[in-house]
Order: structure tokens, then C-alpha cells, then sequence
């Protein structure tokens, strides 16, 4: 489903990534893993097209979207992206923050859009917070908001980077499970996470990048009983 040849990525002089080569099926669950700084956010934000890569080629479903004559905002629906911070629209209700871009990017009737919301928002648990505002929710109801919103415009693949780093501990729980149903349902999922538990238990490939390129790649089983990259074993001493 995405394929990912060479992909490099420049800041001015230095280069964040430095030739990374993937590809992902569809229905299947990547973990990617690695320490700060080491190019996880921007390889992310290159595949849904947040950051032009400067080299090498993406192709989602067979089509390159690093070509020039690519619609950005079309390739961009396909692939729902939560974040660390939530970003809900403070001044919009949870219903609203979900209609908004069903109503305003595919033409969705108001009366159906909120269909969608209730159907969204009773799988993510929060089906009574519907007309209430993002500041009356806990971080891991917030967050679960955005899963449903990122959902509502119903892409083939979801991105999240680190979407529980800026929880308080006792929250990661309920957005990791909402993950872990999606990726039951078979949604194609790249996920940036420190939480191992969550990479071991729901993870079908885990790629550990680190200086802007993938140092090893596994199934979790292997990956974690038996990593072979220094790099691997400094980084999973420390981590796990
Ligand atoms: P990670 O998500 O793994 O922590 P990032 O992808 O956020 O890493 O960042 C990788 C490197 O690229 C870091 O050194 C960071 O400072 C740099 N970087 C990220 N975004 C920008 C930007 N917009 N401009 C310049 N440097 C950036
Ligand atoms: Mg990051």
C-alpha cells in the first residue's frame, strides 16, 4: 500500500533523513521506534506530505506522491494523522470538531456528518461528550476526540506520532486501547511510540530508526528477544 524508495529529507545543510526504504501492507501494523532527534516526526510528516521530502519516492497505492503534479489535500485524506498535542479546535464542540472536515472537504450534509460523529465517538467510548468543548475533556479523552476526527474522513491509513507522550500516565491506557481496536478492524497503522508494551503486543513490524535511517527491522518477537544493531540493544537497554 505504501512504498517508500530513498526517501531523504534536508533542513538547509544537514540532512534528518538519510535514505529510508519501506514498505508497508495493507491492514499492517508498523511501530516505529528510536531515540529523539533521530527523524521519526519528519518521516511521518513526509509520507502524508506535511514536509516535501528532497529525495527519493513515495508511492501510495502505485502512485508517487512526490511527483510534481500530485494533489497534495487529495493524498493527504487518505491518511488520517494524530499527534502529541491533540489539536482539537478549542472554540469548536467534539461534534463540530469532528464535521468540520467531512463537511467542509467531501460536501457532507451537517444531519449526516453528526451521524458519522455518534458512530466515531460511541467507538472511541465518548459518545455523551458530544456537544461538549475540548476544554471540559481529560488529555486522554482529547485525544481520543482526535482519533474519532482523523477517522471521520475515513483514510486508508492512520499515522500517529507519539500520541500518548503528553498524556499523564494513567490515560495511556484508554488511547492505546482505541488503537488496538483499530488495528483489529484491519486499519493500516504507522505508529511512533515509546510504549514497548503496545509495540510487542499489537505491532506487526517494529523499525528502529535512529540518525535518520532504519538501523533494523523486525517482527516484535525478534526484534526484542534478539536485536542485532548496537544501536538496538543501547536503545532497548534504556528504554525497556
Ligand atoms: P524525532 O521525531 O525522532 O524526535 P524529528 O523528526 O522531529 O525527530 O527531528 C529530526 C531532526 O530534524 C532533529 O535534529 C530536528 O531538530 C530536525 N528538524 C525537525 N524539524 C525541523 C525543521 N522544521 N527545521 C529544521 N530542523 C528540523
Ligand atoms: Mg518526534
Amino acid at each position: 500500500m505504501i512504498g517508500v524508495k530513498d526517501l531523504r529529507k534536508s533542513y538547509g545543510e544537514s540532512e534528518v533523513l538519510k535514505g529510508i526504504d519501506v514498505t508497508i501492507k495493507k491492514g499492517e501494523v508498523v511501530v516505529i521506534i528510536g531515540p529523539s532527534g533521530s527523524g521519526k516526526s519528519t518521516f511521518l510528516r513526509c509520507l502524508n506530505l506535511l514536509e516535501i521530502p528532497t529525495g527519493g519516492h513515495i508511492f501510495v497505492n502505485e502512485q508517487d506522491i512526490t511527483s510534481k503534479d500530485v494533489n497534495i489535500d487529495k493524498i493527504r485524506e487518505k491518511m488520517g494523522m494524530v499527534f502529541q498535542q491533540f489539536n482539537l479546535f478549542p472554540h469548536k464542540t467534539v461534534c463540530q470538531n469532528i464535521c468540520h472536515a467531512p463537511i467542509r472537504v467531501k460536501g457532507m450534509k451537517a444531519v449526516e456528518a453528526k451521524e458519522l460523529a455518534s458512530g466515531l465517538l460511541k467507538k472511541v467510548g465518548l459518545l455523551e461528550k458530544i456537544d461538549v468543548y475540548p476544554s471540559s475533556l481529560s488529555g486522554g479523552q482529547q485525544q481520543r476526540i482526535a482519533i474519532a476526527r482523523a477517522l471521520a474522513m475515513q483514510p486508508e491509513v492512520m499515522l500517529f506520532d507519539e500520541p500518548t507522550s503528553a498524556l499523564d500516565p494513567e490515560m495511556v491506557g484508554e488511547v492505546l486501547a482505541v488503537m488496538k481496536d483499530l488495528a483489529k478492524e484491519g486499519m493500516t497503522m504507522v505508529v511512533v511510540t515509546h510504549e514497548m508494551g503496545f509495540a510487542k503486543e499489537v505491532g506487526d513490524r517494529i523499525l528502529f530508526i535512529d540518525q535518520g535511517k532504519i538501523m533494523e527491522e523486525n517482527n516484535p518477537k525478534d526484534f526484542f528477544e534478539n536485536p542485532q544493531h548496537p544501536r538496538t540493544i543501547d536503545f532497548l537497554s534504556k528504554v525497556l
